[in-house]
């Protein structure tokens, strides 16, 4: 899968390709979907959710420059890959998902698999985890029509996030974001995506 889908397509970070090569997707899929997990595809995982394409996390990943003393936050855990991934690399992983059963789930295998830095939290990630702010990096993997002020607001200064941005029923844009050292937020858009859409809690 790395050489194939990963390395071959612009994934060249060597901490990410190592993580890629490290976490067991197979174990994060259903029973079912075991013999697809080595695909480049998103798979179901149930709740109407997503486990994301393997290059998609890498991507993800390799944006936002990982390196071991960083303190990342994920917007989206679902099945728990991409903090499997980051948790790898970085120091530490604070993740939230809103859908209870996926968060258990999520928790755990990532503790059965020996993960000891990935922090979980239920609840509606529009409003970030003030508790541990500001992060290095925010990974956010379901896609808001606009980007929550909070994860701006949260994000250290010179820290960058990745977020796909745009209505539910088209295609987004993965969108790069830099808190720049004088304040300034640089916004880039990188190419057409499709995520699941970010909900919101009452
Ligand atoms: N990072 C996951 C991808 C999961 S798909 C992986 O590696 O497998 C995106 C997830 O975002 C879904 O599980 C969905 O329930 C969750 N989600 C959607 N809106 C959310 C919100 N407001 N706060 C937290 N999680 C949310």
């Amino acid at each position: 899968m790395v050489s194939q889908y990963l390395a071959s397509r612009g994934i060249s970070d060597k901490a990410t390709l190592e993580a890629m090569r490290n976490v067991e997707r197979h174990k994060m899929v259903p029973e079912a979907m075991r013999e697809h997990a080595y695909e480049d595809r998103p798979l179901p995982i149930g709740n109407g959710q997503t486990i994301s394409q393997p290059f998609m996390v890498a991507y993800m990943t390799q944006a936002i420059e990982p390196n071991p003393d960083m303190k990342v936050l994920e917007i989206g855990t679902g099945s728990g890959y991409q903090a499997a991934v980051l948790a790898e690399i970085v120091d530490k992983v604070y993740t939230i998902e809103t859908v209870e059963d996926l968060a258990e789930n999520a928790r755990n295998k990532l503790n059965e698999m020996g993960y000891e830095n990935i922090h979980f939290r239920i609840g509606d990630g529009y409003h970030g985890w003030e508790e541990h702010a500001p992060f290095d990096a925010i990974i956010v993997t379901a896609a808001p029509e606009n980007i929550p002020p909070k994860l701006i607001e949260q994000l250290k200064t010179g820290g960058k996030m990745i977020i796909p941005v745009g209505p539910i029923s088209s295609t987004q844009q993965l969108q790069l974001v830099e808190k720049r050292k004088d304040g300034k937020i640089n916004t880039k858009n990188l190419f057409p995506v499709r995520f699941v859409p970010f909900t919101r809690r009452n």
